[in-house]
């Protein structure tokens, strides 16, 4: 029924705020309808506050969540994931990734080896599921986005 929601699902499980791009086709339901549908979805979710790219092969951090789960624990932009709760992440694509954080999902508990200036680095991560105020912005990118016609003109 909302054509933008899956996607906004993937996005929204490893970074707070959702990337829209450009020529991003415009919603078909109702501002209302996907501000109540996009509160659902988010309401209890947890999160990790990482935008992660795919760097063929493995995976870097590439845009962080301001105070979010992994800004505070110590992830950095540019820092090449190596490895998550024993496994490698050398070769793994960001899909693999979404998997683990979904496995994850009871305890939130991440064990995160990175790469970072020439050096392994051990982070203790927690998914922490969004406030409040994180889904408010988040509601209103995506009608900001997909629902106004002449705004940001
Ligand atoms: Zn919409």
């Amino acid at each position: 029924m909302v054509r933008c929601i899956p996607r906004l699902i993937l996005l929204a499980l490893v970074a707070a705020t959702v990337v829209v791009r450009g020529q991003e086709a415009k919603c078909s339901s109702t501002a209302q309808e996907c501000d109540q549908q996009i509160r659902k979805m988010l309401s209890g979710r947890r999160y990790l506050g990482a935008t992660i790219a795919e760097t063929n092969p493995g995976l870097l951090i590439k845009a962080l969540v301001p105070d979010g789960p992994a800004a505070r624990s110590g992830l950095r932009t540019g820092d090449r994931l190596i490895a998550v709760n024993g496994k490698s992440l050398t070769q793994a694509s960001a899909s693999e990734f979404k998997q683990i954080l979904a496995d994850a999902g009871q305890t939130g508990r991440l064990w995160i080896i990175v790469w970072r200036r020439g050096a392994y680095i051990k982070v203790d991560a927690r998914l922490e599921p969004y406030t409040k105020e994180q889904i408010d912005k988040i509601v209103a990118a995506h009608i900001a986005q997909s629902h106004t016609m002449t705004a940001a003109q």
